[in-house]
């Protein structure tokens, strides 16, 4: 049974989906006016993760995930870099596309944009003018908050509290502060289009309301995003969507914790950012994956150069364990177990068992990587041992590696053929040395290897090559 945590709630709960066997999930997206950062990349990582594990638990998701186009900072930096907001769109989303998958993020079943479901936005407001629960001034709409009497639900605040906390801009002609737009009333050069209202766009909240009820009809599951979406985004959310349809919305929601840097929440207002984008060019952005695995979704993140290099070298340890793993099966043969083989097949099954009670449990991604060091280590054990090792004995291993990684998605399915280039070109080097007895080139190079992680071992049917599993200590 899956526990969650939903935030509505504030308890751990059982995930029970409305469709037997079915489920969807909205998560909020990217606004697509620049790179992204490593704040969002946790978001982003977390539910990639959530959905792939979902769907390795025998359920059929539908993963969502929108790109936010229409929006104030998408008008003024299409307006400073002289091109059309759709180019500007145009222009993040591949990025998004590029960065995501190079941290091994699956792409959304749907990425719908707020530009190409004008007419469904439209529809819904117009759902909230029929009920009184929205009103119109001079071309401009707003929710009326005090209409709908769960508002502040999901943040657990009443309008008197939240008023507090928020800052809240004085606009003489809403009924309420807390009102928010749903429909705005165009401005010379931004992007408009025709409504009941007149010209104008849709308010930021609504697109998402719109467009998960237009996707997930009938299974509206989890609602995802990072907390400081909790208000207002969500909150609104909720409150015009079951404001219009006179229906429960989402039933789980979900939030990722922030990942700070100096204790602040990394942002752009704040100047504190990393993108992605500059991050790849010095950093395998799989030890980004990973780093953010390492920690359960909710726990806030500090973010720092240096734990991202231990994440870097737990990763880079892993790596080659499961390349040994793969290197070792091309060399030996089958044949029955002993005990100690016995053993590590018993270990798959029971790590594989609290890998899922790891996961179940609030998607504990922290513990079920502990799970998979521990195997690791064993792992590393067999491998060095001297009896040598079989086949029928590491094909369910890397089975099992492959297994969680298709979950994971941290481990490099790596072909190796530079690195086996340049190895075996060393190789050739040496044997050459060797053959003139010129056995300070040989160590030479031996020992240049060696400090690339490569060991050498001469058999007698030749050298052969593996990278250096480091001891066992070393890999948790
Ligand atoms: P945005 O593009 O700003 O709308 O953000 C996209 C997603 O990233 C949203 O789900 C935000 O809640 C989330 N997010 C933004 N900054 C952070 C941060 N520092 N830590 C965690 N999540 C964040
Ligand atoms: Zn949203």
């Amino acid at each position: 049974m899956i526990r969650l945590y939903n935030t509505l709630t504030r308890k751990k709960e059982p995930f029970v989906p409305i469709k037997e066997g079915k489920i969807g999930i909205y998560a909020c997206g990217p606004t697509v006016y620049d790179y992204f950062h490593i704040g969002n990349a946790r978001v982003f990582i977390m539910f990639d993760v959530l959905r792939r594990y979902l769907a390795y638990r025998g359920y059929d998701v539908t993963f969502v995930q929108n790109y936010t186009d229409v929006d104030d900072k998408m008008i003024n930096k299409a307006a400073k870099m002289g091109i059309t907001v759709d180019e500007l769109a145009e222009k993040f989303i591949r990025a998004y596309e590029e960065d995501a998958t190079a941290l091994g993020i699956l792409p959304a079943d749907h990425h719908p944009r707020a530009s190409q479901h004008v007419p469904e936005i439209i529809e819904l407001i117009q759902k909230l003018m029929n009920q009184k629960m929205a009103y119109e001034i001079k071309g401009d709409v707003y929710f009326n908050v005090e209409a709908f009497p769960g508002y502040g639900k999901l943040s657990h605040q009443d309008l008197e509290e939240l008023m507090l906390g928020a800052r809240v801009e004085i606009d003489e002609r809403k009924k309420h502060p807390m009102d928010f737009a749903l429909w705005k009333k165009e401005k010379p050069g931004e992007p408009s289009w025709d409504s009941p209202w007149g010209r104008g766009r849709p308010g930021w909240h609504i697109e998402c309301s719109a467009m998960s009820m237009h996707y997930l009809e009938g299974m509206l599951d989890i609602h995802a995003g990072g907390q400081d979406l909790i208000f207002p985004h969500h909150e609104n959310e909720i409150a015009q969507s079951e404001g219009a349809t006179a229906q429960p919305f989402f039933r789980y929601w979900m939030h990722v914790g922030f990942l700070n840097i100096d204790q602040e929440k990394m942002s752009k207002s704040l100047g504190n950012i990393l993108t992605v984008r500059q991050l790849r060019k010095t950093i395998d952005p799989l030890a980004i994956r990973y780093f953010m695995l390492s920690a359960q979704y909710r726990t806030p993140i500090n973010f720092s150069d240096e734990y991202l290099e231990q994440a870097s070298k737990a990763l880079e340890r892993l790596n080659s364990t499961v390349y040994n793993v793969k290197e070792r099966l091309e060399n030996v043969a089958e044949g029955s177990p002993d005990e100690e083989e016995g053993a590590l097949l018993d270990l798959i099954e029971s790590s594989r068992e609290n890998f899922k009670k790891a996961m179940d449990d609030d998607f504990n991604t922290a513990e079920a990587i502990a799970v998979l060091f521990e195997f690791t280590r064993q792992v590393n054990i067999y491998l060095n041992r001297p009896q040598g090792q079989k086949k029928n004995i590491l094909k369910p291993v890397q089975g099992f590696y492959r297994e969680i990684n298709d979950i994971f998605g941290i481990i490099k399915d790596r072909h190796r053929t530079d690195l086996q280039k340049d190895i075996e070109g060393l190789i050739a080097e040496r044997e050459e040395a060797r053959s003139h007895k010129d056995w300070a080139t040989a160590d030479a190079i031996r020992e240049q290897l060696k400090e690339q992680g490569i060991i050498l071992e001469d058999t007698p049917q030749g050298v052969r090559w593996k990278i250096a599993a480091k001891d066992s200590e070393e890999t948790t």
